[in-house]
């Protein structure tokens, strides 16, 4: 269960006061120490972050962020870095002391939950350290709260249901290619093993692929490009052959026109973010001048082939197709600077570490702004002229 990448786990941030016993309440759904627990406030810091399986839901990351409400300089440092995780949660849970209700600071969480189009539940925790009467009161309060005691496990159950439902109600996340094609096609994905490739294995978005072809009931064929040709004879009717972007150009004299051919790579511009606005975003490129600043955002600092290609590959081919040097500037990981009109174009990478809902914030910032994103698949595609036959299939279906 711990393989699913995080990326392609429902992510739930826990949110509240200092000491409200945010910890406590996530190591009792999840029925083991997790966070680091002191009656001392503000013992969490930086987000902790816990995979686990939410049966029926499957698999989860809980987000335990640092109390709100801290006006010194630190607090307001731990502040900003709980604000960030709100840009990637699917479903938040507020959660009070009910000793302590803080109305003004549940408030404030409200309009930013409201802000991120995110759906919450509140909880009331240490309902053991208050009467009957008092619960009544808080009840008729908050209508719609979960009452618990995070000590006992009182109440726990409760708010286990309250979060399966909602992110089941929220659960329809779009394909990788289960939506395009019916049920019983044909599809044939090609895998260059050459020294790019890692040892005995394939990598995760071609795994993630063969998947969901399984979950659909599509017919799915793993090649390499040395063997298409002769797969290609051997299986009839094939109705979309996939490829690794760096063999496209192959792969394309290869695959017959009338059959249908895409990456990966957009594949999972489409399925982590939005194709047509990535594809929007590479239209922008004509309108770049000198002075045009361009943004490169990276999820993650880990994976030195993908630095390159953010560093190196893609910045050396705009500059040739604009004819002249662009500014770049780089950032890694969560953060997403607030500054971002100052840019002309925002690159993002290919997402694979990060959740649908931290590229569609990104990209609605964007998109309020006036500024074309793009990404690194669909960049690269337009970049090296593959761009119009690995969207035709896009295109045919009216999604870009
Ligand atoms: S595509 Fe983004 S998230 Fe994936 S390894 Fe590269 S930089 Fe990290």
């Amino acid at each position: 269960m711990f393989s699913t990448p995080n990326s392609n786990r429902k992510h739930i941030g826990i949110y509240g006061q200092t000491n409200v016993g945010k910890s406590s309440l996530i190591n009792k759904i999840m029925g083991q120490e997790v966070s680091i627990i002191s009656p001392i406030e503000g013992t969490t810091t930086d987000p902790v972050s816990k995979a686990m399986e939410l049966i029926p839901v499957g698999p989860v990351l809980f987000i335990d962020t640092a109390g709100v409400g801290d006006k010194t300089e630190l607090g307001k440092l731990r502040f900003d870095k709980t604000y960030d995780t709100l840009k990637r949660i699917d479903i938040a849970m507020y959660v009070f002391d009910a000793t302590n209700i803080n109305y003004d600071l549940y408030e404030e969480m409200r309009i930013n939950f409201k802000k991120f189009n995110i759906p919450y539940i509140i909880v009331v925790n240490k309902i053991d350290l208050i009467d009957n009467n008092e619960i009544e009161n808080l009840k008729n309060k908050f209508h719609d709260a979960i009452f618990v005691c995070a000590e006992s496990g009182e109440g726990v159950d409760s708010l286990k249901d309250r979060l399966i439902k909602i992110l089941g109600e929220n659960e329809y996340e779009i394909p990788i290619v289960g939506d395009i094609l019916p049920y019983n096609s044909k599809v044939i994905m090609v895998v260059p093993i050459d020294s790019e490739a890692p040892k005995g294995r394939i990598i995760l978005p071609q795994v993630q692929c063969i998947r969901d072809c399984l979950d659909h009931g599509i017919k799915s064929y793993v090649v390499r490009d040395t063997e298409l040709e002769e797969a290609l004879q051997d299986i009839k009717n094939v109705d979309l052959v996939i490829t690794d972007s760096q063999a496209f150009k192959k792969v394309a004299q290869i695959v017959p026109s009338d059959i249908e051919l895409t990456s990966f790579s957009i594949l999972f511009a489409r399925h982590k973010g939005e194709l047509r606005t990535f594809v929007e975003g590479v239209e922008k490129i004509s309108k770049l001048t000198k002075d045009s600043k361009v943004l490169v955002a990276e999820c993650c600092s880990h994976n030195i082939s993908h630095e390159d290609i953010g560093r190196f590959k893609i910045p050396n081919l705009l500059n040739k197709k604009v004819g002249f040097e662009l500014h770049y500037d780089f950032t890694v990981g969560h953060d997403f600077p607030d500054n971002i009109d100052e840019y002309d174009l925002v690159i993002h990478c290919g997402s694979c570490m990060v959740n649908r809902k931290t590229v569609i914030n990104r990209i609605n910032f964007c998109r309020e702004r006036n500024i074309g994103i793009t990404n690194y698949g669909v960049i690269l595609a337009y970049l090296t002229g593959i761009l119009d036959r690995s969207i035709n299939i896009f295109r045919k279906r009216e999604q870009v």
